[in-house]
C-alpha cells in the first residue's frame, strides 16, 4: 500500500525549478512516514541507490538522470499549538516552505518574514539552512523530525543538533545519505518585525510601516522581500524565463582576514562582510570579476540578467549548464586564487 506511488522511467526536469537532467529509474511519490519507509525498505531491498527529492528547487539532475529510486517528498499537514509565550508551529516535510511563512505571518508570528519567496519544500528548509536578508531558518527551528535510513526508525534531532551553519547543515554533510526529513518544528512569537540590516531591505522598507499591529508590520516586511526577490527574478514565476535556475549557484567565500588583505593588496577594494572566522566575499562580485557579467551565455546556459550569481536553463543540458559552472570556477581560481563552492546538489 504504501508503495502504491511507485513509478518507473520518470522525468526529473518537470519537478525541478532548472527544468534539467533525465528520469528516475525510479520514483516513488511519499506521502507519509509509512510510504518513505517502505522506499528505503525496497531500494534497500533491490540494491538501488537512493536520491530524495523536495521541490527540486536546489539539484541539478545529470543527463543521464539518476539510476536508483527518487522518493518524492510529499509528507504534509502544518500545525499550530501555542505552548507559554511560543507558538509551535509544526510542518510535514512536504509543505510549501513559502505557504508557512504565509500562514505564519497570517498569525502575526515574526521570524520567517525575510524567508519568503524562497522556492522548495518545508523538509528541505533545515538541510542547507535556508537564509535571506539576515534570517537563516536555524535561528528559528526547534527540532527536526527524521527517518533513520540504518535503523528505519524516526529519530527528533533538536536545532542545537542539526551542525547549521551558513548554508549547510549535518543533513547536508555527515547525514547526507543517513537521515530522510520528515518533518520540522519552529518556535515563534508573535511580535514586531526585527530592523532590518540589509541596506536594500531597509530603503524597501522607507515606507513607514503600517502602524495596525504585529500583522500588517511583519506583511510590510514579506512584501518588500517579495519585491526584492521578484527585481532578481529569485521567485519562481513560469512567465519569467531568469527563474529557470537553482537560486544562487555558489556560496560566499570566506576568507582569514590575512588572506583578504593580501587580496585587496593585489585587486583594489573588495565589497565584503565581517563573517565567523573571517570575512566573507560575495561570489557574485567576483563572477563578475573574472569576466562572467550578468546575461553572459554560452551553449545552452547563461547568468541571469538580473543576478550574477544564479545559472539560467537557456535551452540547452545539464552538461551546458555545469560546464559554465567549471568555467566560471576556473576563471575565479585563475584571477583571485579562490575555490567557489558549488550551492546545489547534483543527483546522478
Ligand atoms: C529562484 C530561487 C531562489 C532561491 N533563493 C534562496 C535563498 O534566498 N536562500 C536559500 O537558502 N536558498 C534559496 N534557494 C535554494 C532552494 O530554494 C532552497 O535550498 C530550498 O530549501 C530547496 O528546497 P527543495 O524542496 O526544492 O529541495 P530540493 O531541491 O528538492 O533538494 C535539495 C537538497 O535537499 C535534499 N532534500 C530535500 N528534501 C529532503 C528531505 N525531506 N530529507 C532529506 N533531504 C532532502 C535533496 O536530496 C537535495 O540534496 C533558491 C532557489 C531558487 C530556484
Amino acid at each position: 500500500m504504501s508503495l502504491a506511488g511507485l513509478r518507473t522511467g520518470v522525468p526529473l526536469a518537470p519537478l525541478t525549478t532548472l527544468g534539467l537532467g533525465g528520469p528516475a529509474r525510479h520514483l516513488l511519490l511519499c506521502p507519509s512516514v509509512e510510504s518513505v519507509a517502505a522506499g528505503v525498505r525496497l531500494a534497500g531491498e533491490r540494491d538501488w541507490p537512493l536520491a530524495v527529492l523536495g521541490g527540486g528547487s536546489n539539484v541539478v539532475v545529470a543527463d543521464e538522470g539518476f539510476p536508483g529510486l527518487v522518493l518524492k517528498m510529499e509528507i504534509g499537514g502544518l500545525a499550530f499549538r501555542r505552548k507559554g509565550r511560543w507558538t509551535l508551529v509544526t510542518a510535514g516535510a512536504g509543505e510549501s516552505w513559502d505557504g508557512l511563512v504565509a500562514a505564519c505571518i497570517e498569525r502575526g508570528l515574526r521570524g520567517l518574514e525575510c524567508l519568503s519567496g524562497i522556492p522548495g519544500t518545508a523538509g528541505a528548509a533545515p538541510i542547507q539552512n535556508i537564509g535571506a536578508y539576515g534570517q537563516e531558518v536555524a535561528q528559528t527551528l526547534l527540532c527536526v523530525t527524521c527517518l533513520d535510513r540504518s535503523t528505519l526508525k524516526t529519530v527528533e534531532i533538536p536545532g542545537s543538533e542539526c551542525g547549521f551553519g551558513y548554508r549547510t547543515s549535518r543533513f547536508k554533510a555527515a547525514d547526507r545519505d543517513r537521515l530522510i526529513v520528515l518533518g520540522v518544528t519552529l518556535r515563534l512569537s508573535e511580535g514586531a518585525p526585527d530592523e532590518s540590516r540589509y541596506p536594500e531591505l531597509t530603503e524597501a522598507l522607507a515606507k513607514p510601516i503600517p502602524l495596525a499591529g504585529h500583522r500588517s508590520a511583519l506583511q510590510a516586511v514579506r512584501d518588500a522581500v517579495l519585491s526584492l526577490r521578484r527585481s532578481k527574478a529569485m521567485v519562481i514565476d513560469p512567465a519569467e524565463p531568469e527563474s529557470r535556475c537553482a537560486g544562487s549557484f555558489f556560496l560566499n567565500p570566506v576568507l582569514a582576514e590575512g588572506d583578504f588583505d593580501r587580496l585587496q593588496a593585489e585587486h583594489g577594494p573588495i565589497p565584503s562582510f565581517p563573517a565567523p572566522g573571517g570575512v566573507k566575499v560575495p561570489a557574485a562580485w567576483l563572477v563578475e570579476h573574472a569576466g562572467f557579467p550578468k546575461g553572459y551565455s554560452r551553449g545552452g546556459a547563461g547568468i541571469s540578467t538580473k543576478h550574477a550569481l544564479a545559472l539560467v536553463n537557456r535551452g540547452g543540458s545539464a552538461a551546458d549548464l555545469l560546464a559554465l559552472a567549471s568555467a566560471i570556477q576556473e576563471a575565479v581560481r585563475l584571477r583571485f586564487g579562490i575555490g567557489l563552492e558549488r550551492e546545489p546538489v547534483v543527483i546522478g
